[in-house]
């Protein structure tokens, strides 16, 4: 199975794609993660990366596809993968088209995951993340057990430097601007379909899961 997740950032795809992932058992690919993994790591790709996740803008078009053409040619997809956080511009969405067809792919199924501004601005701004693991937090939806540290590993938690009120509100510009065009793009493959993302993160779940069989 080969899916998109689809929506404004902090609208739940990471939380989804990670369920989605464990219940049909294909790898999650997300380019936010990879790429936050470069910066941490300071490697070429990170540095450049660097410089455009800061301000909440996107990550030159050609970096990103050459990243993803290597990484759905890795073992771990060849029963299929979700894609989270890609394709973010139209450019990218026909730079996949062109991915899948040369290794004779198909793409099944479009997750648009909806969520009112207001909503994701308070869940992004409220998110705290653990700089060890990677556990995902929020101060006031899902708190951790003690302030300011993971519950799973006692690493301390932290907010993305793009979770910030200021970038928050660029990265909503440049989803509406560069990636809701994309909702067209897709619409017209009939494969798009819509979720409604707010509520509890396992009712949302189970939709997904009628969604997908
Ligand atoms: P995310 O964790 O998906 O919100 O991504 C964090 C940041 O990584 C974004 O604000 C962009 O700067 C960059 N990024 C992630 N995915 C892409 C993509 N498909 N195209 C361009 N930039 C991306």
């Amino acid at each position: 199975m080969i899916l998109i997740l689809l929506g404004a950032p902090g609208v739940g795809k990471g939380t989804q794609g990670e369920l989605i992932a464990k219940e049909y058992g294909i790898p999650q690919i997300s380019t936010g993660d990879i790429l936050r993994k470069e910066v941490k790591e300071g490697s070429a790709l990170g540095k450049e990366a660097k410089k455009y996740m800061d301000s909440g803008a996107l990550v030159p078009d050609d970096v990103i596809v050459g990243m993803m053409e290597n990484r759905i040619k890795e073992d771990d997809c060849k029963n299929g993968f979700i894609l989270d956080g890609f394709p973010r511009t139209v450019a990218q969405a026909e730079a996949l088209d062109v991915m899948l067809e040369k290794n004779g792919l198909k793409l099944d199924k479009v997750l648009l995951i909806d969520v009112p501004k207001d909503e994701i601005i308070d869940r992004l701004t409220g998110r705290r993340v653990c700089s060890k693991c990677g556990a995902v937090y929020h101060i006031k939806n899902n708190p951790p057990k003690r302030d300011g540290v993971c519950d799973k590993c006692g690493g301390e938690l932290i907010q993305r430097s793009d979770d910030t009120k200021e970038v928050v509100e660029n990265r909503l510009n440049v989803y509406e601007k560069s990636t809701m065009p994309l909702i067209e793009y897709y619409e017209k493959t009939k494969k798009l379909v819509k979720i409604d993302g707010l509520g509890d993160i396992n009712e949302i779940f189970s939709k997904v899961k009628a969604v997908l069989g």
